[in-house]
């Protein structure tokens, strides 16, 4: 049986706001806990308020390492205001712009997995220029427009050491399911496409690959 998250981390993320369902979270702790058994650091791309790295946070602690979540915590185009997964909570009301920070350090505080966790508040490609650490584990659930999954993938999949694990979230290979585009599905074939990564397991639009190639 695939590993699974204690009860209260379990509790902790179906009561965090966010865009993980639960069946998708089983799988994507599965493969955290995989991954992490590498003894490297477990990356995310879109923290949001923290739903997905409670998950991330748990399987890093059993295995001795660390999660680094990365978010500018302003909001995807389609979390922005008048749109459709807006959180007016979200709102900071002295800036007049999303704030997804303060929300994140409670959900992560409250589930005492503040000390697995790094949280980069920055834009992705910028800190993907920057990073030099090969990693057990990324996963890609950040901007869906093409330019930000075409960066997320071309910024981070380079890092995934051999043997690793590569996930994308919100994969809809249809478009009729889809409801912020087929950025990210895209960018999973292109992953497939490159040869240096294998398919091995798909939970809804939540897609599991392994780096089995030397190039991406
Ligand atoms: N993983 C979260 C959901 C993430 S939503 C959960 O489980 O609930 C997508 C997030 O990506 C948003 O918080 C948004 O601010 C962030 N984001 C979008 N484009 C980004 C970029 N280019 N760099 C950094 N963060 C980005
Ligand atoms: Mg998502």
């Amino acid at each position: 049986m695939a590993a699974e998250p204690a009860p209260d981390v379990l509790d902790a993320f179906e009561a965090a706001k966010g865009f993980m369902p639960v069946k998708e979270g089983l799988a994507l702790y599965a493969a955290a806990a995989e991954a992490a058994a590498l003894g490297l650091p477990l990356m995310e791309i879109g923290t949001y308020c923290g739903r997905s790295t409670l998950l991330l946070a748990d399987a890093a602690r059993a295995a001795g390492v660390s999660v680094i979540t990365v978010d500018h915590h302003r909001g995807s185009e389609e979390q922005q205001p008048g749109w459709d997964y807006h959180d007016p909570d979200t709102v900071d009301p002295q800036v007049g712009r999303m704030d997804t920070l303060p929300t994140f350090r409670r959900t992560l505080h409250r589930a005492g997995l503040e000390d697995h966790v790094i949280a980069v508040v920055g834009r992705s490609p910028q800190v993907a220029a920057l990073w030099n650490t090969p990693l057990a584990f990324v996963f890609i659930d950040g901007g869906h427009t093409d330019e930000h999954a075409v960066a997320d993938y071309e910024g981070w999949a380079p890092h995934v050491a051999e043997g690793g694990l590569l996930v994308i979230h919100d994969v809809f290979p249809d478009p009729v399911d889809e409801w912020t585009g087929q950025a990210p599905y895209r960018i999973y074939l292109r992953a497939l496409d490159s040869g240096a990564f294998t398919e091995i397991s798909a939970t809804d639009s939540l897609r599991v690959l392994r780096r089995t190639g030397a190039v991406v």
